[in-house]
């Protein structure tokens, strides 16, 4: 009798556990916007605000990039030094290396949290990199650890009832090999902790380490949905990636090759040689204000979802590339 009842109660505990349709399958034939380190074209990249803002925007996914500190807390910066978005040469400016630079591995997580947050710029002149976007240290700013930021994103996806995916990469891990960090171990357990272990829990981890990103399918036997970013040099190397990947995330220049002599825009076949393996293709970067060759965003946006067929795009604005593909679907 004891027994039906334990069995009852696991029953109806797992019923009301159960979580909503997972969207990730849904996504698979959706054009996705992925917000490119938050919605970093209005915020300083990858603070808290730009991500809520991303989230706000309707973006698919929010991207983290991820870099260990001292006490191997992952951090989410897209930098391993600090130079470039802090104040670290104010606080801190014995803590630099020969080189010159702030490493992020060289600072425990509550020293980094000593520092100020600032929209991009260039060190040596001090001038901002995308001069149009959020003033330089105006406001107050902060780092914040891959575990924040997971808490940001599944809150909001309670409290709003959306369900807004992560997009994590690892940045160097050869980098943090070298100074004695298994940086895919440490983000895999945390990950697996906060309930992102396969296909279907809506988290797509990404790295440029061909290597690397294989150890994390093969030795640490990783069910999540992996993208290999692709450099030039992998190419012509698809078809391994499929063996242990399900998307490439390429630059969109390695797809969109400038214009032939009538004025058309000249597609390589790397997308679809990627959609022939199955794998799917998010590309990168889609910056409104960076537009290369392009006219308008639009027409950037147009070449590569919809004439080069890509899967999702990285963007600084996702509000833009969110208008776009609904206006089109
Ligand atoms: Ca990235």
């Amino acid at each position: 009798m004891y027994r039906f009842l334990l069995l009852f109660l696991v029953l109806y505990v797992s019923c009301i556990e159960q979580k909503p349709e997972p969207i990730m399958e849904i996504q698979k034939n959706k054009k996705v916007v992925i917000a490119h380190r938050g919605a970093s074209g209005y915020l300083p990249e990858h603070t808290l605000p730009a991500k809520a803002m991303a989230y706000d925007m309707g973006a698919d996914y929010l991207e983290q990039d991820i870099v260990l500190s001292k006490d191997n807390v992952p951090i989410v910066i897209h930098d391993i030094h600090l130079e470039t978005v802090t104040d670290v040469v104010k606080i801190f400016p014995d803590r630099k290396r020969k080189d010159g630079k702030f490493y992020v591995i060289d600072f425990t997580f509550s020293e980094l949290k000593q520092l100020n947050v600032s929209e991009r710029f260039n060190p040596e002149t001090a001038k901002a990199v995308f001069p149009n976007r959020f003033p330089l240290f105006a406001s107050t700013f902060k780092l914040h650890s891959l575990q924040e930021e997971i808490e940001l994103i599944q809150g909001l996806n309670k409290s709003t009832g959306k369900n807004i995916g992560i997009y994590p990469e690892i940045k160097d891990p050869e980098f943090h090999q070298k100074e004695g960090k298994d940086i895919s171990e440490i983000v895999l357990k945390i990950l697996n902790d906060y309930g992102y272990k396969t296909k279907k829990d809506n988290c797509i981890l990404q790295c440029f380490d061909v290597k690397e990103l294989k150890r994390i399918r093969n030795e640490f036997k990783s069910e999540l949905f992996l993208v290999q970013l692709m450099e030039f040099e992998e190419e012509e190397k698809l078809e391994e990636i499929a063996t242990y990947a399900d998307g490439i995330g390429p630059w969109y220049q390695q797809i969109i090759k400038g214009k032939d002599e009538n004025g058309k825009w000249k597609i390589s076949d790397l997308v679809e040689n990627a959609h022939k393996l199955n794998l799917k293709v998010h590309a990168y970067t889609f910056r409104a204000d960076q537009l290369e060759d392009f006219e308008t965003f639009e027409e950037l946006l147009q070449v590569a979802l919809y004439e080069a067929n890509i899967d999702g795009v990285f963007t600084d604005f996702p509000d833009k590339a969110v208008n776009f593909i609904n206006k089109k679907d």
